[in-house]
């Protein structure tokens, strides 16, 4: 099954990505994990990206494509795979409809006057990319899932937080429409918990099978 995780940022995207990956193992592709990697790794491609990331803007749709489409083409992709973060425009979307068949898109739906203190408050670990909330971890600095160092992501600042909440909504949520347009989209409430999520979202993905 080839799905696409759609959401704000904040909304919750990764949180369940992981979820889903642990229950389906599905290979997970998150394309701003992979400009992270790229940037920590100096590559040509990171230094690119880092110019975008940090004004909190896109990084362009030639460069993304071309990333997607090699990593879905390996062979670990040929039996299913889950974007997170992908599509994030229309031409994104467009580029996607040729090279592969979409099944379900899952709509992660947050409203707006949560995402802020949801991002700017992040914690992500260095070594798994699991996410925490500042608010949560009473003070605690460690992932408790693999004991990794918790760290604030760049772009997690209210400034830049603020110019990727503009981008979604110009660019990004026209994507609803979209695949609502296609019959593939599945709209899940992200405002509750993540347990709650992602019980809607196996419920789901298991009646597909
Ligand atoms: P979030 O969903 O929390 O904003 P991501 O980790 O998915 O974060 O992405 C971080 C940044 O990486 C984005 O703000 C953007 O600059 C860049 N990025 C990630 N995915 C894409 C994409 N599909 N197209 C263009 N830029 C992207
Ligand atoms: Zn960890």
């Amino acid at each position: 099954m080839n799905i696409i995780l759609l959401g704000a940022p904040g909304a919750g995207k990764g949180t369940e990505a992981s979820k889903i990956v642990d229950t389906y193992k599905l290979p997970h592709i998150s394309t701003g994990d992979i400009f992270r990697e790229n940037i920590k790794n100096q590559t040509p491609i990171g230094l690119l990206a880092k110019s975008y990331i940090d004004k909190g803007l896109l990084v362009p749709d030639e460069v993304t494509c071309k990333i997607v489409e090699e990593r879905i083409s390996r062979e670990d992709c040929k039996n299913g795979y889950m974007l997170d973060g992908f599509p994030r425009t229309i031409a994104q979307a467009e580029a996607l409809d040729k090279i592969t068949k979409i099944d379900l898109v899952i709509n992660i739906d947050v409203d707006f006057s949560l995402l802020l203190d949801r991002l700017c408050g992040r914690r992500v670990c260095k070594d798994c990319g699991e996410t925490y909330h500042l608010k949560r971890l009473n003070g605690e600095t460690k992932c408790a899932r693999c004991g990794g160092e918790l760290y604030q992501r760049k772009d997690d600042n209210p400034e830049t937080v603020q110019s990727r909440l503009s981008v979604y909504n110009d660019q990004t949520a026209p994507l609803i429409e979209y695949y609502t347009n296609k019959g593939v989209i599945f709209n899940v409430d992200g405002s509750t918990t993540p347990e709650a999520v992602h019980e809607l979202v196996s419920a789901k993905l298991d009646s597909m099978k």
